[in-house]
C-alpha cells in the first residue's frame, strides 16, 4: 500500500500536534513534530544563557546539535544531545523566544535538512509552519489548520492546566498573536498557506471532526 507524505501547517495553538499525533496513529505513520525541534535549540540557547538576538552564535548553535525525536510508549519524545527534553521545551520561557531563534536562516537550514531525511520514504505526518511551502513542497496531502484566536487561547489555557501551570487567557491571546505575527513576516520561510492545502477551520470542530476529515482525504489518495 502507498505510504504517503502529510503535511500540516498553521498558526500557534491551532490544534496541529493533537490532530498530527491521532491522524499518525490511525494511519500507522511517524509523527514528526518540527517546532519541537526549534524549541529544543531555544532551551538549549536560554540553558548556555547565551544571547538569543545574536544571530552567529544562535546558528552555530544548531549546527552543532543533536535533536532527535523517538516514539515511546506511544507518546514522542525530544531529545537534545542524548538528553530527554520533552516536557522543557514546552516553557512559557521557550515559547517567548522560539520565533527569534526559529527566523534565522542558518538554523531552519540545520532544522529542514533533518526534517527532509525524517519524511524518508512516506508514511509520515509533519507538522510545523513551513512544511507545504518550503520542507517537502511534493507532499501528498496538505492541510492548513486555522481556528479564532480566542478558541486558540482557551485550548491553550487548558493545556497548561492540565500540567499544573495557571494562565490568564488574555495574554495567552496576546502571546499567540505574537508569536503569529513574528512567523508570518519574517524573511526565511514564513507561515503561510501552500497553494494546494485544503484550510481545515476547528474553532468549532472536535478533534474527531479534525481527525476525520484528514485521514478521510489521506484513504482516498492511499487508493
Ligand atoms: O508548533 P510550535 O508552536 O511548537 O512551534 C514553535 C515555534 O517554532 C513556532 O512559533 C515557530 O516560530 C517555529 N516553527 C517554525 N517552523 C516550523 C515549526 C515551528 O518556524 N516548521
Amino acid at each position: 500500500m502507498k505510504r504517503i507524505v502529510i503535511a500540516i501547517d498553521g498558526p500557534a495553538a491551532s490544534g496541529k500536534s493533537t490532530t498530527a499525533r491521532l491522524v499518525a496513529g490511525r494511519l500507522g505513520y511517524l509523527h514528526i513534530d518540527t517546532g519541537a525541534m526549534y524549541r529544543a535549540i531555544t532551551l538549549k540557547a536560554l540553558q548556555r544563557k547565551l544571547d538569543i538576538n545574536d544571530r552567529g552564535l544562535i546558528e552555530d548553535l544548531a549546527r552543532g546539535s543533536e535533536i532527535h525525536l523517538e516514539k515511546l510508549n506511544g507518546a514522542l519524545r525530544v531529545f537534545l544531545d542524548g538528553t530527554d527534553v520533552t516536557g522543557a521545551i514546552r516553557s512559557r520561557e521557550v515559547t517567548a523566544s522560539v520565533s527569534t531563534v526559529s527566523s534565522y536562516a542558518g538554523v531552519r537550514e540545520v532544522m529542514v535538512r533533518e526534517q527532509r531525511k525524517l519524511a524518508g520514504q512516506g508514511g509520515v505526518v509533519l507538522e510545523g509552519r513551513d512544511i507545504g511551502t518550503v520542507v517537502l513542497p511534493h507532499a501528498d496531502l496538505k492541510v492548513f489548520m486555522v481556528a479564532n484566536v480566542r478558541e486558540r487561547a482557551r485550548r491553550r489555557r487548558k493545556d497548561l492546566m492540565a500540567t499544573g501551570i495557571q494562565a490568564n487567557e488574555e495574554e495567552l491571546v496576546s502571546e499567540i498573536e505574537a508569536r503569529d505575527r513574528k512567523d508570518s513576516t519574517r524573511a526565511t520561510s514564513p507561515l503561510r498557506k501552500a497553494d494546494d492545502a485544503v484550510e481545515l477551520d476547528t474553532s468549532d470542530l472536535t478533534i474527531d471532526q479534525q481527525v476525520e476529515f484528514i485521514v478521510t482525504r489521506a484513504r482516498t489518495i492511499i487508493g
